[in-house]
């Protein structure tokens, strides 16, 4: 089924309610009218008794009787509007307009409308002094400018409807031009055009806080969607590098045919393959987190343990490259909330990276309290240009040395990730040429 467009929604809500607010409104006016002139219409009978009542009291003193009813039907003949009938108190008819046909009542009633000769009236009984008096006046003028008003109103008020609801369309339909250009601006943005905006009309309104909103959004979606593409570029390259350097090392040795270069080769080959495979498992890892991957943050673990863990491997490392690893003699209890094999990754990055960028014969010196890990280095230390940005992906920044000691530039951004989402922080001092300190901020 077609819905009704928001246009034509309204249309017919402004519609329906003109339409009862105007059919209310004559109703009201019809009726106000008619109420007043009938008002002014009683009170005029009214006046005219009390005149008539004054007229023949006055006559029947001055006059004998005869001359008296003579008197009183000249004054009361004379009168241009209103017909009236006199009785006196023993019920007896003092005076009649000729064109009623009146006998005297034997009680008063109040105000009636009537008929007299097709005609309509408004009529009075009532009893002023001694008399009984009856006085009528003709409606038809209030008939006639009542029916005139309905008229009017009834050829109007369809017109009005007519004229507002087809403005009222046209003016929803102007209002709503505007949400027409977004949607289709909206529609138009895709994939290859992210950098397009939709029109904002300066109008201070709601539609231009939406347009605003939705560039807002747009730019954000670009930015995310330029740091992805930024990321695939980067992480192809970064795959690139050693997959030649595998597949151009196989094909030296093979050429050669010697076991002696397959003997050279394959050492090369598989710890270009390990490099690769952490690089991979960093990407995927960084992938997950974009994906909006969390960590288990539930389970508990002892920190401690890990990191016994951790300073097991890095004494390897730290042996095979000559350097001088001090470890804590007392190590805090420490228990986290998270994932364990995560704050591996991450202390293991940390002290990777000081074993890689200390220089034969440097140390590297482990300490820890229930607060923080610090993990301090001899090494080439990293220069004030480059320290704000060693956490950022690909950031590496002496890229012809860290290539060759096999680092991407991710495990910073990784570690960041990682404590962040432990609740913890990382913090660092260094200077070049004297030595690093990474501290790890653990959560309250
Ligand atoms: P990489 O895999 O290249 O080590 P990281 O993200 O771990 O990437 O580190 C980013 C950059 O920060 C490194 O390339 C290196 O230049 C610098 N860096 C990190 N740790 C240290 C450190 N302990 N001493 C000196 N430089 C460091």
């Amino acid at each position: 089924m077609k819905s009704w467009s928001i246009q034509a929604r309204l249309t017919l809500w402004y519609g329906a309610a003109l339409s009862i607010s105007m059919v209310l409104l004559g109703a009201g006016i019809s009726w106000v009218l008619e109420t007043s002139l009938f008002r002014d219409i009683d009170q005029r009978l009214q006046d005219h008794i009390v005149e008539t009542g004054r007229i023949v009291s006055k006559e029947l003193a001055e006059h004998d009787r005869a001359e008296a009813l003579q008197e009183i039907r000249e004054s009361l003949s004379a009168s241009p509007g209103e017909r009236s009938a006199v009785c006196d108190e023993k019920g007896a008819l003092l005076y009649k307009a000729p064109e009623l046909d009146f006998t005297c009542p034997q009680s008063v009633f109040g105000y009636r409308n009537l008929q007299v000769r097709s005609e309509p009236f408004r009529a009075l009984v009532t009893r002023e002094g001694p008399y009984t008096i009856f006085a009528a006046a003709s409606t038809r003028h209030i008939h006639s400018a009542l029916s005139r008003l309905r008229w009017i109103l009834l050829l109007s008020v369809p017109l009005i409807l007519l004229i507002a609801t087809g403005g009222g369309y046209w003016l929803s339909k102007r209002a709503m031009a505007p949400v027409e250009e977004i949607t289709r601006t909206a529609h138009a943005i895709g994939m290859r055009n992210l950098s397009r905006r939709l029109p904002v009309p300066p109008t201070g309104d709601a539609l231009q806080r939406l347009s605003e909103t939705l560039n807002d959004m747009f730019a954000r979606l670009e930015s995310a969607f330029q740091k992805i593409s930024q990321f695939t570029a980067d992480a192809a390259h970064e795959l690139r590098t050693p997959l030649a350097l595998i597949r151009t090392t196989a094909e030296v040795a093979l050429r050669s045919g010697q076991p002696d270069e397959y003997k050279d080769a394959l050492p090369q080959i598989v710890e270009e393959t390990a490099r690769t495979a952490v690089l991979v498992e960093h990407l995927l890892f960084l992938a997950r987190a974009d994906a909006g991957g969390t960590l288990p943050v539930n389970s508990a673990f002892q920190l401690e343990s890990v990191m016994l863990d951790v300073v097991e491997s890095a004494r390897k490392l730290a042996a095979a490259r000559g350097i001088e690893l001090s470890t804590p003699t007392h190590i805090s209890q420490v228990e986290l909330h998270g994932d364990a094999a995560a704050m591996r990754r991450l202390l293991l990055i940390l002290l990777d990276n000081a074993i890689k960028y200390t220089p034969h014969g440097g140390s590297v010196t482990i300490a820890m309290n229930r607060s923080a890990i610090e993990i301090t280095d001899s090494g080439i230390g990293i220069s004030a240009e480059d320290l704000p940005h060693i956490f950022e992906r690909f950031y590496r920044a002496d890229k012809a040395r860290s290539r060759d000691s096999g680092g991407a530039g991710l495990g910073l951004s990784l570690a960041k990730w990682i404590a962040e989402a432990h609740g913890a922080s990382i913090s660092v001092e260094s200077r070049a040429g004297v030595g690093s300190k990474f501290v790890l901020h653990l959560p309250d």
